[in-house]
């Protein structure tokens, strides 16, 4: 008993492509939202969406390294990037009304499946369309692999969603080999820091001045910035001295469900994020 009262509270992740087509047909995808903050306004104004699995004999949420590793391998991972777009597009349409004339994006991943599997630029258009969510307030995060393989392509599908009006940021942005000449090359609208370098600001390590050159290369070249993985109030202070445009990390808050995202962009409405308050 014992032991059956142990493993029911442990989640199980689903072993194979079977079990995580069933988990995705009877709804478990869900969807945690993790607010992005503007440095120099405080406010609120993106959310990136992170797809989570729940396990169904415990209700505990499965984070995306129990799933998504399989479902690349399996071919489903097309799939659920489609279906975090499908639930993120309607809640983003609402939180942008809630924020009225305040700027207000929302991120999803792409793989490198979803970029290619035909018919995405149909599906973002329409997804974006029944949710009311103007194409310019949806931000496609994209790694440099996924990137590649664009570029196998002629770059044509990202020059599509940049047609469409939609923003393409360069996710991890620093740690592949060829990050820079993919920005001279695509319609990349901004780059997110990933977070070892932002790890390492407010230290004396290289990763920290990596971090910095980043913002800086970022601001030179006219395109959004967002540092990833903000945890310390001495992170921030480095941010805000290189004059970073905005930040995403658990300082401000970690991966939220939809309704406590929405509780949190109604606290903040007005107010700045809790480390500015508590400093002042
Ligand atoms: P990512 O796109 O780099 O997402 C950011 C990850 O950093 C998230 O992990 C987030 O919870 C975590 N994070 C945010 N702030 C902090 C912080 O201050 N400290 C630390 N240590 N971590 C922080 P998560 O949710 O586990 O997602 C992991 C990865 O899974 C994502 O990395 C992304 O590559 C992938 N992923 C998530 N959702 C999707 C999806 O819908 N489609 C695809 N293709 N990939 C996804
Ligand atoms: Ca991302
Ligand atoms: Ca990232």
């Amino acid at each position: 008993m014992t032991e059956q009262l142990r493993a029911d509270s442990v989640p199980k992740a689903p072993s194979t492509a079977g079990d995580l087509d069933a988990a995705l047909d009877a709804g478990l995808l869900t969807v945690a939202y993790q607010p992005i903050v503007s440095l120099r306004t405080g406010q609120v104004v993106a959310a990136e969406a992170l797809a989570r699995l729940q396990d169904p004999r415990t209700g505990l949420l499965l984070p995306p390294d129990a799933f998504i590793p399989l479902a690349e391998a399996t071919g489903r991972i097309a799939r659920i990037d489609r279906m975090v777009l499908a639930q993120a597009a309607p809640l983003a349409a609402g939180w942008r009304r809630r924020l009225g004339s305040a700027p207000f994006s929302i991120g999803i991943n792409l793989s490198v499946a979803g970029l290619t599997a035909p018919g995405l630029v149909d599906y973002i258009r329409d997804t974006c369309s029944a949710a009311n969510l103007p194409p310019h307030a949806l931000t496609l995060e994209i790694t440099e692999t996924v990137l590649s393989a664009d570029d196998g392509e002629d770059g044509s599908v990202l020059r599509a969603i940049d047609d469409l009006g939609c923003r393409v940021v360069m996710d991890d942005f620093g740690t592949g080999y060829s990050s820079m000449s993919h920005l001279a090359s695509f319609p990349i609208s901004g780059i997110k820091i990933d977070r070892r370098f932002v790890w390492e600001l407010g230290t004396r390590g290289l990763g920290g001045l990596v971090g910095l050159a980043l913002v800086r290369l970022g601001s030179d070249l006219g395109i959004d910035v967002v540092a990833e993985g903000v945890e310390t109030k001495e992170q921030l202070a480095a941010l805000e001295y290189a004059d970073c445009p905005s930040a995403q990390g658990y300082l401000f808050s970690r991966p939220l469900p939809a309704e406590q995202l929405t509780a949190f962009l109604t606290s903040h409405r007005r107010a700045v994020p809790l480390p500015r308050a508590e400093r002042s």
